[in-house]
């Protein structure tokens, strides 16, 4: 027997529709690229994303067509969302700091039919566009008069002018919900990029988990930040999960130094804000050496990369800030796992909240985890047995965009569940924590040492910008950790000094065999440190 209710699909012109209907006012605030700000409200956001719906109808695109972005976080990026979504093309966003060479792959392997892009990456496409053949139109996100006439991209458009051609008369078209709706490629550390293409089920059903209490907790009350990018899986779904709940969004352009992403924050008293380590590392130096305080945010989620102890002490014990440290993947749309305090962790002292906050978190409603042994079995959730980690979902990957293999591992009951290639325990509790990527695991005497532990201490350390932790190859033991170091300015820290700060910190066959001062870690295109490259620089390094 079925049920009786309404049988409406979950499509993402849904979540405009509503937010143009119930928070019509609720205001998006910018820096834009041209330096200034600019201002104004979903009404206006929901009409100007019809005006491109009917730009790329008499562009000649379809359903299911690929129109792409390479852009910062800005009212006209939020557009391309839903508009190109909207309408049932695929939104495909692109991340402007791949090599080109990379971005010419994905282009062309997505088959993109027009490319929006700001200005600042005006060489970028210079760079590349001759060798994009799928690629119809080329529009730079400008006013018409800012278009520039000897640009070498020929028939490049300018977005003001073509959207200003247009009606913003539209209605949403209606379809099955398991079209596809936007396309992101990891970076391709590993082998060729590879494209997770999600549906409008799984983006608005990603877009209610984010936003639930134990997630990010959004509402109409907050003003939020994305400073994560939105060519990085979506901003983590936050412009859908912002349509969803009406709050007031504040982009910050590609103005991301501590200073200008600060100076927004208390502009527009952002109440919540979401990031990568390396962004907030940056914008808590600029706090401390102006003596400087927030005096609107309250939570921030920090993901990406694991968060360092020290970052969510500082954060909460000097400026009153929640850090709820997430974890998810392209994969996941992205996220997979929010760390929220049970109420019963509520009463525990701070040095042992402080280690639960540290793991990356408990499951939203969607998510289905484990981890599994070598041999493919259930290992025990006691927050001590290391894992690989599987995850399933409505919003997980079941296969790649035009690939030929099927990623998932099957259970005896015939689900399907995605290899994540993290490393992980899980507690009684369900508080999952993330040890390691399985090809940086370092394996000493048979016994697995969780870089990301060693790190943790290194970051703890007035003197450390920045620390990651490689296996080097050992006689004895198969491998020994190092730590590689990059120093504040003006620290004095030396490595026995470091070697000792590990004392009492960890047990002692796992504290690193060196530490080893560099100019700077490699970062990746998703500004994660690229352990593989820095394996590359130390490869004629010896243990001592
Ligand atoms: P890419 O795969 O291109 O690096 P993703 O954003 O998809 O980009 O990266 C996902 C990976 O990032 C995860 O599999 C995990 O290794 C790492 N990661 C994400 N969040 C965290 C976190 N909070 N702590 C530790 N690692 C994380």
């Amino acid at each position: 027997m079925l049920g009786q209710m309404q049988s409406q699909p979950l499509l993402i012109s849904m979540l405009i529709d509503f937010a143009e209907r119930h928070h019509g006012d609720g205001e998006i605030v910018s820096r834009r690229v041209e330096g200034d700000m600019h201002r104004y409200t979903y009404a206006d956001l929901a009409r100007r994303a019809k005006r491109l719906a009917n730009a790329l109808q008499a562009a000649g695109t379809g359903p299911g067509d690929r129109v792409a972005s390479i852009a910062w976080n800005g009212y006209r990026h939020m557009e391309l969302y839903f508009g190109v979504a909207g309408s049932g093309r695929v939104m495909h966003t692109l991340n402007p700091r791949l090599h080109p060479t990379q971005l010419v792959w994905i282009i062309n392997h997505a088959e993109d039919k027009v490319v929006c892009f700001d200005a600042t990456f005006l060489p970028l496409v210079q760079a590349v566009h001759a060798k994009c053949p799928t690629v119809k139109h080329w529009v730079l996100l400008c006013e018409a008069d800012k278009l520039p006439a000897d640009s070498g991209i020929a028939g490049l458009l300018s977005y003001e002018a073509w959207i200003a051609g247009a009606s913003d008369q539209y209605d949403w078209p209606q379809f099955d919900e398991n079209t596809a709706a936007g396309l992101c490629y990891t970076s391709g550390t590993t082998g060729d990029p590879k494209g997770a293409l999600y549906s409008h089920r799984s983006t608005v059903l990603h877009a209610y988990g984010g936003s639930l209490p134990d997630a990010m907790n959004l509402s109409a009350r907050d003003s939020m930040m994305p400073v994560v990018p939105m060519f990085h899986v979506n901003a983590w779904g936050l412009p859908y999960s912002a349509a969803l709940t009406g709050c007031k969004v504040v982009f910050p352009g590609p103005a991301m130094d501590g200073k200008s992403i600060y100076e927004l924050m208390e502009s527009e008293q952002v109440s919540f804000a979401a990031g990568v380590p390396t962004i907030w590392q940056m914008l808590l130096s600029h706090l401390a050496a102006n003596g400087l305080k927030f005096t609107s945010l309250r939570r921030t989620v920090i993901g990406g990369s694991a968060c360092p102890p020290a970052m969510i002490d500082t954060f909460r014990d000097q400026y009153g800030v929640d850090v709820l440290h997430a974890w998810g993947m392209t994969e996941t749309s992205p996220l997979g796992t929010v760390c929220t305090l049970k109420n019963k962790q509520l009463k525990l002292p701070p040095e042992e909240q402080l280690r639960i906050r540290t793991k990356q978190g408990r499951a939203i409603f969607g998510v289905d985890m484990k981890i599994v042994g070598d041999d493919g079995q259930d290992q025990p959730w006691d927050g001590q047995t290391y894992g690989d980690l599987l995850v399933r979902g409505p919003w997980v990957m079941a296969s790649y965009f035009k690939g030929a293999s099927d990623p998932l591992v099957y259970d005896e009951a015939g689900h399907g569940w995605f290899p994540t290639g993290d490393v992980a325990t899980i507690d009684a509790d369900g508080f999952m924590q993330i040890t390691d990527r399985s090809k940086d695991v370092i394996k000493s005497g048979g016994e697995w040492i969780s870089s990301i532990d060693i790190e943790n201490i290194a970051m703890a350390h007035p003197g450390v910008a920045m620390a990651a932790c490689v296996g080097m190859a050992h006689p004895k033991w198969d491998e020994r950790p190092i730590i590689a170091v990059v120093k504040k300015p003006d620290a004095q820290v030396t490595r026995d000094e470091l070697l000792q700060f590990y004392e009492g910190k960890m047990a002692k066959w796992q504290i690193p065999d060196d530490v080893v001062f560099v100019e700077s870690i490699p970062l990746g295109a998703t500004g994660k440190m690229q352990k593989s490259k820095l394996r590359e620089q130390l490869k004629d390094y010896q243990l001592p």
